[in-house]
């Protein structure tokens, strides 16, 4: 997907979506492997809220890592690095919008990695908004675990059931399991 016929001075906003395990890290790891060898430095940010591979590791479940900073809000990010990479972008408010604008306005080549839907299947802010401004935007499929369709949709389980859609979007932490499915195979409980 590499920009081509792009004025050099310019930056710009590439995003990766799409649902867990749809390879999203992975995809962001490879690109900043390929900007190093092109010679670009890169700096890496993760949101506090998920600690998932320790504190400074972003971690793709093939088990490939990186260090990464981590902090508190969007308002942290900020680099003299070219490429500057964010993971988890979904566990970061509606700031990451402009703040991610400001740096590709900057000359920044910024990758941003985040799901953009909540386990209810909605639209979730703001990777919605961010792929609406973004020069580049590639939506990953995982494999789904029931029937190995394409996957798209968040499948949040509490007690191995589907779980309720009045449930709060974000729950770091708590006993619960996610699983890739297709639009078929995903279940909502709404009784
Ligand atoms: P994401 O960042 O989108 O959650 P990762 O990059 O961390 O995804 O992980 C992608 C890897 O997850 C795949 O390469 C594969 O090894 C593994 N994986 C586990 N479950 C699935 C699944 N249901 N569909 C696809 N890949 C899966
Ligand atoms: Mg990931
Ligand atoms: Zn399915």
């Amino acid at each position: 997907m590499s920009p081509r016929n792009r004025p050099e001075e310019n930056g710009w906003i590439e995003v990766i979506t799409g649902c867990m395990f749809s390879g999203k890290t992975e995809e962001l790891l490879r690109r900043v492997r390929r900007a190093e060898l092109a010679g670009h430095e890169v700096k890496l940010f993760k949101p506090a809220v998920d600690d998932r591979y320790g504190e400074t590791e972003i971690g793709s479940h093939n088990g490939n890592q990186r260090t990464a900073e981590v902090v508190e809000s969007a308002e942290e990010l900020d680099s003299e690095a070219y490429v500057v990479g964010v993971d988890e972008a979904n566990f970061f408010d509606e700031q990451l919008v402009d703040k991610v604008q400001s740096l590709a306005e900057r000359g920044h080549r910024v990758i941003v990695s985040g799901i953009d839907s909540t386990f209810r299947g909605e639209p979730f802010p703001p990777l919605p908004q961010l792929m609406a401004q973004a020069e580049f935007v590639d939506k990953l499929n995982a494999v789904c675990v029931k029937c190995g369709e394409p996957a798209t949709r968040n499948q949040r389980l509490v007690d191995g059931e589907p779980a309720h859609i009045d449930d709060p979007t974000v729950v770091v932490g708590a006993d619960e399991k996610y699983e890739a499915r297709c639009r078929s195979c995903f279940k909502i409980r709404t009784d």
